[in-house]
C-alpha cells in the first residue's frame, strides 16, 4: 500500500514537472505564455486555444465524465481516454 502511494506520488510529480516546465503546447507547439492547461483526453500540456478546440469535440463530455468516474473510483492515475 505504501509502495503504491509512493508510485502514485512519483507519477503525479512527473506529470507536474512536465506540466510546469513545458514552454510549448504539446498539440500545436505554440507558446504557452498565454496560459496552459491539462488536456481532458490525455496528459498533454496544452495552450488555451487548443483547450477551446478540445471542448468542442463531440466526445468532450465523455472524456470529462470518464475522468470524474475514475477519480470517484479512487484512480487518480487515470490519464484520459486518448492516452497513448
Ligand atoms: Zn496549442
Amino acid at each position: 500500500m505504501l509502495l503504491e502511494f509512493q508510485n502514485q506520488k512519483k507519477w503525479v510529480k512527473n506529470i507536474m514537472d512536465k506540466f510546469f516546465t513545458h514552454k510549448y503546447c504539446d498539440r500545436c507547439h505554440g507558446s504557452l505564455e498565454g496560459g496552459r492547461t491539462m488536456s481532458m483526453y490525455n496528459t498533454d500540456c496544452i495552450c488555451i486555444k487548443c483547450k477551446e478546440e478540445e471542448t468542442k469535440r463531440p466526445d468532450y463530455k465523455k472524456a470529462v465524465n470518464a475522468d470524474h468516474e475514475e477519480i470517484k473510483k479512487g484512480n487518480y492515475n487515470y490519464s484520459g481516454i486518448d492516452n497513448r
